[in-house]
């Protein structure tokens, strides 16, 4: 029997009604059929999973009533998924997988063939919150707002490792076992790959380890989560 998860951004305590806004109020009883009285599960991103009962739920709102902690917070390694948003339904795909894969932090970046030059952040959040809530997870990753790759790499904190997939690089996957622990991030290029340039200025910087991801060209969907799964087995919460 699972239960209905619901991320609420406000603090859990035991007995303190938590309000629902009338998106929320509306998702439990219209979509999910709850009523009154009835349990579900609720979790902020920071003080793990709750043991809640809906108290009212209306047009304009309602309110839960969390119970007791029923899961402890777990958050997912320092590991950052960087990439270059791509087709709106793919861009999703990305941001949900990155979540459900355990990605600390999403941050979306241009880059000189970058097929978007826009996203919508919130609805990039949401998915993300979305996500957390179907994978049982109490930890929702921060989608940032879009920047240019050249930008985010001039202010990059040097002690946060980059492994780059490079799809130059394509064949036998490199084993990662031997890299260091510590912060890291993934960087995964648009459809249309990385330029020379940027190419060049990647290879020049100490911090950045260049990776295969296999004999075939995947598309940047795929690639994010193969090399999301690539990391989590060698460094993150997989081992
Ligand atoms: N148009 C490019 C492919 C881009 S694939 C070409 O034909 O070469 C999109 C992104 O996925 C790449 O920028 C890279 O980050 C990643 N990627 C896909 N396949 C890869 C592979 N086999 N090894 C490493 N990275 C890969």
């Amino acid at each position: 029997m699972s239960r209905i998860r619901l991320y609420i951004d406000h603090p859990l305590l035991a007995g303190q009604a938590v309000p629902l806004d009338g998106a929320q109020a509306h998702y439990l009883s219209g979509v999910m059929r709850l009523r009154p009285g009835d349990a579900l599960s609720v979790f902020n991103g920071r003080d793990g999973e709750w043991a809640a009962v809906l108290t009212d739920a209306g047009k304009r709102g309602g309110s839960v009533l969390p119970d007791r902690q029923s899961a402890p917070q777990q958050d997912p390694p320092d590991l950052w998924l960087i990439f270059a948003p791509i087709k709106k339904a793919r861009t999703d795909f990305i941001v949900e997988k990155a979540a459900e894969m355990g990605a600390a932090r999403i941050q979306p970046v241009t880059t000189a063939h970058t097929n978007s030059e826009r996203i919508r952040q919130d609805r990039l959040q949401a998915h993300a919150v979305e996500a957390a809530e179907q994978c049982g997870g109490t930890f929702v990753p921060p989608v940032a707002d879009l920047v240019s790759l050249a930008q985010l790499l001039g202010g990059w904190d040097a002690n946060r490792r980059i492994l780059w997939a490079d799809e130059a690089r394509a064949g036998p996957a490199e084993t990662l076992s031997g890299l260091p622990q510590g912060p890291w991030a993934i960087l995964i290029g648009p459809e249309g790959g990385f330029s020379a340039t940027e190419r060049a200025n990647l290879s020049r910087l100490p911090f950045v380890t260049p990776v295969s991801l296999g004999p075939r060209i995947l598309r940047a969907d795929t690639a994010a989560v193969a090399a999301l799964a690539l990391w989590q087995s060698a460094l993150g919460d997989w081992r």
